[in-house]
């Protein structure tokens, strides 16, 4: 695979966020049965996918303490990891049947599904479904500190560039991508990003560049604030107290002068 293929592809690993969704059909998780239970997950799957549940398990339970108190939350009960054993049946469980193969992973309200990493599809591999299940449960603990009020508020980049951060999806690899990709234009800016639907935010590279927004954000102003903002980006302005504009003119310098 050429260099431009790969960080093409790279780009492309991204994930579908479908928290508006429609609760599940019944019929389409029919298939799928309760598995195993770890301290704060129950794993459905098929009986084929059982053996990488322990790996999902860990992992989830590795991240979970870190994730629920930097965002001061509780969550008082498990939460439901669906595990579907190809994308089709993924596809066909978010109501997304021609969705692009890099459509792996959903929450939907506090429900986490995804595609198996023994099954990964042509974009993805058991590795990069292991930090999807991270990025997806990063999603959910956001949604819980946003439960009485309506996630719907949260600007898409500072979801997805959050969820990529904690789930530890941002490589050198990423970094040189995203700014050679801007090498000549000057990226969207973060209206246009909050605006985009879905499939255009992942056209227009917009998880790479949510990810260098956060990095960015915790690397001048600590990770303190950027948890504050997730809680109140109104306040963007007061939590950073410059205005956003040149907040925004920071960011685009950084990824300037970014050593590659
Ligand atoms: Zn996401």
């Amino acid at each position: 695979m050429n260099i431009r293929l790969a960080a093409l592809n790279l780009l492309s690993i991204v994930f579908f966020v479908c928290l508006t969704m429609p609760k599940l059909a019944g019929q389409t998780t029919d298939t799928l049965s309760l598995t195993k239970e770890s301290q704060h997950f129950c794993f459905y799957s098929t009986k084929t996918d059982i053996k990488v549940l322990d790996s999902l398990a860990i992992t989830l339970e590795n991240n979970y303490s870190r994730i629920t108190n930097r965002l001061g939350i509780q969550i008082g009960k498990k939460i439901n990891v669906k595990l579907f054993p190809d994308i089709k049946s993924f596809h066909g469980a978010i109501h997304y049947p021609d969705a692009p193969d890099w459509v792996v992973g959903s929450s939907i309200d506090d429900d986490l599904l995804m595609v198996s990493p023994l099954n990964p599809g042509s974009m993805h591999t058991y590795g990069s479904l292991m930090q999807v299940i991270v990025h997806e449960f990063v999603h959910i603990a956001v949604y819980y500190t946003w439960k009485d009020r309506g996630i719907n508020a949260l600007p898409n980049w500072l979801n997805e560039g959050y969820a990529q951060y904690e789930a530890g999806q941002i490589s050198d690899y990423i970094r040189k991508a995203v700014k050679s990709s801007l090498t000549d234009k000057t990226p969207p800016t973060w209206s246009q990003l909050e605006t985009a639907s879905a499939m255009e935010f992942g056209q227009m590279n917009g998880y790479g560049l949510s990810v260098m927004i956060v990095e960015f954000l915790v690397d001048k102003y600590g990770i303190d604030k950027l948890v504050l903002l997730i809680k109140e980006p109104e306040n963007i302005e007061t939590i950073y107290g410059i205005s956003k504009d040149i907040l925004e003119k920071q960011w685009v310098q950084y990824i300037e002068a970014y050593q590659l």
